[in-house]
């Protein structure tokens, strides 16, 4: 039995994790500096501070993440 494991490596994603589309010259792909997914770069398009401090960088982060950081800084 030689059971391969599914791991992907970097090279051979080729999809968005997010919305799934084709990787190319004209979808970049991008990291999300929170959850080290690949995605296109419309789905990396949100900006934010990964700490409360008022000088934290702001970093590229996906759409999902954005949202989930968001909430758990609390709406204000
Ligand atoms: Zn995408
Ligand atoms: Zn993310």
């Amino acid at each position: 039995m030689n059971k391969k494991d599914h791991r992907v490596p970097d090279k051979a994603v080729s999809k968005c994790t997010s919305c799934g589309s084709d990787y190319g010259a004209f979808m970049p792909r991008h990291h999300c500096r929170n959850c080290r997914d690949l995605f296109c770069y419309k789905c990396t398009q949100g900006r934010i501070a990964l700490t409360a401090e008022d000088n934290a960088p702001q970093v590229h982060v996906c759409d999902r993440c954005q949202k989930g950081l968001i909430q758990a800084k609390g709406a204000c």
